[in-house]
């Protein structure tokens, strides 16, 4: 079988909430399975990477400053990214890496941070610093076709506006924008969400969508992936999603 090549970039600077847990989750499903993994780090310095050669490329999320500080950087390879998304690289994108993938990010001095432009999305913070969307988040998604509520934990400034195919649709929780019903930005091979948590350690067939869809690109047969126990990884979700959805009402 393949080896899966994972590309995790700027793992220093954006890894709020246990963000680079994620990267730790899909390399325990795979080495359960007898897939091998290779996860690569990139941050700020290192030596231009092959982007098309990756099946996933992984940025966590970060404060406003850290941020400003990659996004220089990150605006280099703009043409280099945009060319693995288009051939079939799976983006997986956290909060503030979410954010990065849209036109741009207005913080709350109003300056504004470029993103890639890759989506259409947009991101613009309040001007008071107090009016965060902080909480455990439950959202119902569609993305493996059929129902799987995620739970995670947002904390962002930042509302994203402009999202037309989202993630999923928020149960409990802010989402997108303080109180909206979307949450998250969803391609094929885009999955973009302000869950934290670390999201992968809670929903397990996020994982699994991701490792399935690296091993089946560019190949005919579409790789079924061995069922593992997540007994234990499901109750605790749905004690949360119980807690969380009774507190609502
Ligand atoms: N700095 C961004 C915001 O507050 C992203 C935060 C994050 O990644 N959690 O919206």
């Amino acid at each position: 079988m393949k080896t899966i090549k994972i590309l995790h970039m700027y793992a220093d600077m954006l890894d709020l909430y246990g963000d680079s847990g994620n990267m730790e989750i899909i390399k325990y499903r795979c080495q359960k399975r007898g897939i091998d993994c290779q996860v690569t780090a990139y941050t700020v310095g290192d030596k231009a990477p092959d982007f098309s050669s990756y099946d996933l490329i992984y940025i966590g999320g970060g404060a406003d400053l850290e941020q400003q500080h990659i996004s220089e950087d990150l605006i280099k390879y703009k043409n280099d990214i945009k060319k693995a998304y288009s051939s079939g690289v799976f983006l997986f994108l956290i909060c503030g890496g979410y954010q990065l993938m849209g036109k741009y990010y207005r913080d709350a001095d109003g300056n504004d941070i470029p993103g890639l432009g890759l989506f259409d999305y947009f991101t613009i913070a309040p001007s008071s610093r107090r009016l965060r969307c902080i909480g455990n988040i439950v959202v119902r998604t569609k993305f493996t076709g059929r129902t799987v509520d995620v739970v995670g934990f947002e904390n962002h400034g930042g509302q994203t506006q402009g999202v037309k195919t989202p993630f999923g649709e928020v149960l409990c929780g802010n989402g997108n924008c303080s109180k909206s019903k979307a949450e998250g930005y969803f391609e094929k091979n885009v999955i973009a969400t302000y869950l934290h948590g670390p999201c992968l350690a809670k929903n397990p067939e996020i994982s699994d969508y991701m490792i399935a869809y690296c091993l089946s690109r560019n190949s005919d047969e579409k790789v079924k992936l061995k069922k593992l126990d997540d007994s234990l990884e499901n109750e605790c979700r749905k004690v949360m999603i119980n807690r969380l959805i009774k507190n609502k009402k």
